[in-house]
């Protein structure tokens, strides 16, 4: 399971989440069989979503994190949970590029750096909120808080961090957005600063054996503060073969028909998890004369 907790300062001017997505990253890996520099992607963008769903304060709000850049990995979705569970797709997952010019894994090549960032927040019914912000270097870190600078004007910092292995085994993952709350003041966004600047990239401090306790001691240091929750979270997909059917319905009438003529069983793989859903002809043709 994935640790994410998170904690305010004691004044109310700051407020961070800090996740070890360890267990999140490795699950999504297994189940997509991403390439190093994919895992990195994806894995990136799946930790910030299980934070950014626990900031939802509705049980059934979700968000949704669309990157659609121009690299050759095509779109990522990650879908977060109120609860910081999550689930996330890529287009193309086995896409791999040779390490950037620093000597780490080419997330940027992979998003690209000409696209959007669509994030989309769901209440659970009437419209959802779509917010997008353009892609600014495709590390998604830097991404996730030009989204919040500009679309929410909520002064943000987000770090996010995944370690591969050569085996393309998942060695740690996490992340940690910090946020200045409305009224905070000029003594507490200089330490804050500072704090951030001093801290080592988070795979490192993973490495290290450090917990997100630690971390927000870190970035919180020489502040009182409060851990406000802790709980853990994990990567899971909750469709069903009731969802699957209202999406086959969603084909129409016609189109069903010709599927039912065309082949004994329809397989429908679900896009975030290795479930597969078989229907029969049969059965098919039972939804195309429901979808009438
Ligand atoms: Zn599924």
């Amino acid at each position: 399971m994935a640790k994410l907790i998170s904690a305010m300062t004691k004044g109310g001017d700051v407020i961070c989440y800090v996740i070890d997505s360890t267990d999140i990253v490795a699950r999504a890996e297994q189940i997509h069989k991403t390439s190093s520099a994919v895992t990195a992607a994806l894995g990136r963008l799946l930790t910030a979503a299980s934070m950014m769903g626990a900031r939802l304060k509705g049980e059934m709000d979700s968000i949704n994190l669309q990157l659609r850049g121009d690299g050759p990995a095509g779109s990522f979705l990650a879908v977060g949970e109120s609860t910081g569970n999550v689930r996330g797709y890529v287009q193309n997952p086995l896409v791999e590029l040779p390490l950037n010019s620093k000597g780490k894994l080419d997330v940027a090549g992979v998003v690209g750096t000409d696209g959007f960032l669509y994030v989309v927040r769901d209440f659970g019914f009437g419209e959802p909120y779509i917010g997008s912000t353009p892609i600014v270097s495709g590390e998604i870190a830097e991404d996730i808080t030009h989204y919040y600078a500009t679309s929410e004007q909520t002064p943000t910092v987000c770090a996010l961090g995944v370690l591969v292995n050569t085996d393309l085994t998942v060695i740690n993952a996490g992340g940690f957005i910090i946020q200045l709350l409305p009224g905070a003041s000029e003594d507490a966004i200089e330490k804050i600063e500072a704090n951030v600047s001093r801290i080592s990239p988070i795979t490192e401090l993973l490495s290290e054996g450090k917990s997100p306790e630690d971390m927000a001691g870190m970035l919180f240091e020489d502040f009182e503060y409060d851990i406000l929750e802790q709980r853990t979270t994990e990567y899971h997909c909750d469709c069903s073969r009731e969802r699957v059917e209202r999406i086959l319905i969603s084909i129409g009438t016609d189109d069903l028909r010709q599927m039912a003529e065309e082949q004994p069983t329809t397989e429908v793989k679900c896009h975030f998890c290795p479930k597969v859903y078989e229907f029969s002809s049969e059965e098919v043709r039972r939804l195309a004369d429901g979808a009438k």
